[in-house]
């Protein structure tokens, strides 16, 4: 066969030869040792929680080795596009706070290294896949789209099965030598009548030898050869998968490939044209799909479980911080005893590993994930409180968020209570509990929620809540606010000492818990609230006292 002119029939209008796309692609002037990453989605509409497993690594690989981490859309698939995908995921890795310093953005594409859109890349694809025919790697196999819909169901079950399974893998053989057998004569004359072709490789593997492979988390792997002559171009000429991976990840300088396992099947393929196209093999981490139990047994996270689509991370007010440092969590088995002994750091200081990176897929648990929220935000500042709350409600809680507007300040006392020192209050695992927390703050939310325990005559909670505002004394200091209490107890017949209460309590009505519980719910409506001293000063004199006089009126 002459390849030549193969190679010419089949691709007339491509006068560009590899070595001058590599002129436009220069090898990146980096420093020694920095890494180039890229994330690569295909802008297909759902967005897994997944996703940012990849994409945290990305950016971790490339930011703390001094490298560039760049997005390049995968969108070779027309049929599995989804209008606005694209910008959902842009909008959602910048909400992760993802940052790339390269390729697609929401304001176009940026970088030298580009189109960053596979799509915009069909005549570089070309290029090489003109050199591949001419030195006889690939060859074009005129099926129909029925034919090819048939091998390609052979090629599933072949892979499916184990090759002891002959029935399919001699089919698929058989199939493979037929396309093979193809003559300069037969792509003339089909090429004259318009037929359509895809581009296949000439796999020159014995699938029964294995190759060696390496994948930074799982380490050495022996693979099988890849003896299948998988497809290069499509019939629209746009690329698969496969070969827009060996291209791009080349001509963008990436040293290290991000992706995830269901991929790690077709490693021998691109081993295979990586080598075919006299390009050096980029170093892979094939990261683990992730799990959840599933009675005994751990299942993957499929789209439709509870917590898989990450739209409903925003939607229930997670702070983009806490599902980054759950992710983390996840990535790294270390990383919570470092988050233990450096509580304050922001966790970009922490020592981020591949090594300690699981292989047999990380266990999703939204409880765990609840846990590292409510540490999160209880270390955040009531201003970073105060904003992220605004933020969320302004989308999904537009009454709440006018009230939090209407006063900073005011807002900001609220979530201030508990704050800062060695234990602070961990009220909120979600902005969407900060409505919860802060409502009785607000005339227009405040109500009674819980009622006091019958234990407790009407009459006497009434008497306890008269005699002290009586003698509430608002300017009085903490200490002096709880003597305060306690004699309004004493006066009552509630034992204003705990121990003393314990040891005898038939003694008394009840204890100064009892009477502060009084007060609480009379102030806040609730059994628990923050520190009722700082509650009432928040509130305010005038406000506490027309909620303990109205509660007064509620009981007669
Ligand atoms: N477009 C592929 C996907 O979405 C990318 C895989 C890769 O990162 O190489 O699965």
């Amino acid at each position: 066969m002459d390849f030549k002119k193969l190679a010419d029939l089949l691709f007339p209008n491509v006068t560009d030869t590899p070595e001058d796309v590599e002129r436009r692609f220069p090898p990146r002037d980096l420093p020694e040792g920095a890494k180039v990453t890229r994330l690569a989605p295909s802008p297909t509409g759902f967005l897994h929680f997944g996703t940012l497993f990849p994409a945290l690594v990305v950016e971790r690989l490339a930011h703390t080795s001094g490298g560039i981490c760049y997005l390049r859309i995968e969108d070779t698939d027309a049929k599995r596009e989804v209008e606005g995908a694209e910008k959902n995921l842009i909008d959602t890795l910048a909400y992760y706070g993802i940052e790339f310093d390269e390729g697609v953005t929401a304001d176009g594409e940026t970088g030298a290294y580009g189109p960053y859109h596979q799509s915009d890349r069909a005549a570089i694809y070309h290029v090489f896949a003109k050199k591949l025919v001419e030195e006889g790697k690939a060859y074009p196999c005129f099926n129909t789209e029925e034919e090819l819909a048939d091998l390609n169901a052979i090629d599933k079950k072949a892979e499916i099965k184990s090759r002891d399974w002959t029935g399919e893998a001699e089919a698929r053989k058989a199939a493979q030598a037929a396309q093979r057998a193809i003559t300069l004569d037969e792509v003339e004359r089909r090429l004259a009548s318009g037929d359509p072709f895809v581009l296949r490789i000439l796999a020159s593997g014995d699938g029964e030898k294995k190759i060696a492979a390496n994948d930074l988390i799982r380490g050495k792997l022996e693979m099988d050869e890849n003896d299948e002559d998988f497809v290069l171009l499509k019939s629209d000429g746009i690329p698969t998968y496969h070969f827009a991976h060996a291209v791009d990840d080349h001509l963008m300088g990436t040293t290290h490939v991000v992706r995830g396992e269901e991929w790690l099947p077709s490693f021998p393929k691109h081993i295979q044209l990586f080598t075919y196209l006299g390009f050096k093999l980029p170093k892979y981490l094939h990261i683990s799909q992730l799990m959840k139990m599933d009675g005994d047994s751990k299942k993957k996270l499929s789209k439709r479980d509870r917590g898989a689509a990450l739209s409903d991370y925003r939607v229930e007010g997670y702070p983009p911080k806490s599902v980054m440092e759950y992710v983390m969590t996840l990535l790294n088995s270390n990383f919570e005893d470092w988050r233990r002994a450096n509580p304050e750091a922001p966790w970009r200081d922490f020592e981020f590993s591949v090594k300690k990176m699981s292989v047999s897929g990380c266990l999703f648990d939204l409880d765990k994930l609840a846990d590292v929220s409510k540490n999160v935000i209880s270390r955040m500042t009531a201003a970073e409180v105060y904003d992220g709350a605004l933020d969320w409600s302004r989308d999904y809680a537009p009454d709440f968020a006018a009230l939090l507007e209407r006063d900073r300040a005011y807002a900001e006392s609220i979530f201030a209570i508990g704050r800062g020192g060695k234990k602070p209050r961990k009220d909120l695992t979600v902005w969407r509990d900060g409505i919860a927390y802060a409502g009785f703050f607000y005339d227009e939310l405040f109500k009674i929620e819980d009622e006091y325990p019958d234990t407790f005559a009407k009459a006497d909670i009434a008497a306890v809540l008269a005699d002290y505002l009586a003698s509430y004394d608002h300017t009085a200091d903490r200490d002096a606010w709880f003597d305060g209490v306690k004699e309004c107890a004493g006066r009552l017949g509630f034992c204003p000492d705990m121990k003393e209460y314990k040891a005898d309590p038939a003694a008394y009505k009840g204890s100064v818990a009892d009477v502060s519980m009084f007060i609480r719910v009379a102030v806040t409506g609730k059994m628990n609230s923050p520190d009722l001293y700082d509650v009432m000063h928040i509130l305010g004199e005038a406000r506490s006292r027309t909620r303990i006089e109205n509660m007064i009126v509620k009981l007669k």
